[in-house]
């Protein structure tokens, strides 16, 4: 079985490096599937879950943005943030979420809309991938 070396690094150093089969991602125009061969591209990452298959187990993280880098035989994804299931703290994301979404409820003209419905979506992908892997 033909695999891809897959490397996750964000600006507090790297957060994995295996071998898998598939890398399925959230492009900021679509979800992608990266077979080994792909051809080359970089593409910037939506707020959104990486799934890694190998076998018939699949391994997930966190993504907070980024950039994705590929090549025919590897994957480098660049992250503000990348959190394994394992490493995400569930009550600071539920507090992130909650937090966000009084802001967002709020009619407060001071406000900053934006950074809060960020804030929501990194909190609602973090509890996403720790809940369901
Ligand atoms: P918070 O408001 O709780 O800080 P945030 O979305 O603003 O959340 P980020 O700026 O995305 O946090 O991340 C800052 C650092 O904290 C990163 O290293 C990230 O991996 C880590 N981090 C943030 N939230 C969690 C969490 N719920 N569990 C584990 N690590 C987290």
């Amino acid at each position: 079985m033909k695999t891809l070396t897959v490397s996750v690094v964000t600006p507090d150093g790297p957060v994995l490096e295996d071998t898998y089969e598939m890398v399925s991602c959230k492009a900021e125009n679509g979800e992608l599937g990266i077979l080994p061969g792909h051809i080359p591209l970089v593409a910037p990452l939506a707020i959104s879950a990486v799934r890694l298959k190998r076998d018939s187990s699949e391994d997930k993280l966190a993504i907070n943005g980024g950039f994705l880098e590929v090549r025919p035989d590897k994957v480098t994804i660049l992250a503000q943030s990348a959190e394994k299931p394992s490493d995400i703290d569930i009550a600071r994301a539920e507090a992130a979420k909650e937090r966000a979404e009084k802001r967002l409820n709020s009619n407060d003209d001071h406000i900053d809309r934006l950074r809060a419905e960020l804030a929501l979506r990194r909190a609602v992908n973090r509890l996403d991938v720790a809940q369901n892997s």
